[in-house]
């Protein structure tokens, strides 16, 4: 097949540089061309990211080290170059979406790891398997946009990306009432202990925007399409405390619910362990879905951080203590890798579904 050519723009940060390491031999992209800030601009790859390549065990992929960084201000050039982005840059909310409407603009996919569009009510927020078909008010933003083949897709929050997984199987029992608490790692601040040993022995109860971020994303991941836009749900109702604590990598989530029509255990536990099936990826042969979506442990000291967060190279959501709640119906964990799949491994399969579904195309 005729791989795709991919620009990442935003290619020496954090997520760029996972970017680089998780697409090093995917069979179905290939990075032609590196963006950055103009002060990245002109650079070799290698000597960009000099002393701060943030993965001491994975060498720069020898593909993209003499790659010479362009400015991804220039649209233009990085256009002529690529049938689609990854875009993950540090401006702020207003440069952000004025660069990926650019891009877009100029006709080039943009699949985004940035906030910055994430509530554009005509802008996709994909977490494939779940809402996957969300992906039909393209049509609609490329009308606003002016473009046939341009587009923005972004992904939602690495904090949510266990729960909203747990909970989706469960929708036809109607969650009223969401109480979760979540255990995130110090990746998701894009810190190691070297580099934080504040963190070492500690957790911290706030990581900004967060809780916020946590109620209201899964409410138009869970919304449905309505003329030109998404509209969110109403429900459930959702409360969130976000906490850092001291693990490298893996967000976990304590999670209590309860439902207008309550299932019994067992219905919970079948909807979990069935729910490939009713995926919208089911068949699609993605190269980053993972064998199985949700994985429930009956063992009750499982999930845990170190040992469950790789599942299926990261794209996996483990669950386990599922039982009666005192105040609520039912409580559960679960977990999830947050730089793999709540960042840029969740990108590369939102992009996969986007090209398989006919979205994204060559454009030469
Ligand atoms: P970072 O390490 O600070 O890297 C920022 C990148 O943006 C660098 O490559 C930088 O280039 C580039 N950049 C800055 N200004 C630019 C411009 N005008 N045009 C083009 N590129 C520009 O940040 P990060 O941690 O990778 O985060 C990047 C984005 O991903 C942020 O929006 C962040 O919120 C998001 N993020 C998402 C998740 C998630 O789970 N979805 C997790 C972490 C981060 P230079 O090196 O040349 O300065």
């Amino acid at each position: 097949m005729q791989k795709y050519r991919v620009g990442i723009v935003g290619a020496t940060g954090m997520v760029g540089q996972r970017f680089m390491l998780l697409l090093k031999d995917h069979p179905w992209f290939d990075v032609v061309c590196l963006a950055a800030s103009a002060s990245s601009a002109g650079k070799r790859y290698e000597d960009a990211v000099a002393g701060r390549w943030a993965f001491p065990a994975e060498p720069i992929p020898e593909k993209v080290k003499d790659l010479v960084v362009l400015d991804g201000a220039d649209v233009e050039a990085v256009a002529a170059q690529v049938d689609f982005i990854f875009c993950a840059v540090s401006l702020n909310k207003e440069e952000t979406k004025a660069l990926e409407e650019k891009y877009a603009k100029a006709g080039v996919p943009v699949v985004s790891n940035n906030s910055a569009n994430r509530h554009t009510p005509d802008v996709p927020m994909l977490i494939p398997e779940i809402n996957g078909k969300h992906a039909e008010i393209i049509a609609a933003q490329r009308k606003r946009l002016g473009t046939e083949t341009g587009l923005i897709s972004v992904k939602p929050n690495c904090s949510i990306q266990s729960y909203v997984p747990a909970l989706w199987p469960l929708m036809e029992f109607e969650p009223e009432v969401v109480m979760v608490c979540t255990y995130q790692a110090i990746s998701g601040a894009g810190k190691t202990f070297e580099r934080w040993p504040e963190m070492v022995d500690n957790v911290i109860p706030y990581i900004g925007g967060e809780d916020e971020k946590s109620e209201n994303e899964p409410l138009k991941i869970f919304g449905h399409i309505e003329g030109d836009k998404i509209v969110d749900t109403n429900m459930p109702r959702i409360s969130a405390q976000c906490l850092r604590v001291a693990c490298s990598d893996g967000h976990m989530a304590a999670v209590s619910v309860k439902f207008k029509k309550k299932p019994t255990m067992e219905q919970i536990l079948e909807r979990w362990a069935n729910c490939d099936a009713n995926t919208a990826t089911a068949g699609l042969g993605l190269p980053s879905s993972p064998e199985k979506f949700l994985t429930y442990f009956e063992d009750p000291s499982r999930p845990q951080t170190r040992l469950d967060r790789d599942i299926y190279n990261g794209m996996g959501i483990t669950i386990g203590r599922l039982r009666e709640d005192p105040v609520l119906d039912y409580k559960f964990v679960c977990l999830s890798h947050n730089t793999v799949r709540g960042a840029a491994g969740g990108g590369v399969l939102g992009a996969e579904y986007l090209c398989k579904m006919g979205y994204i195309q060559h454009r030469v």
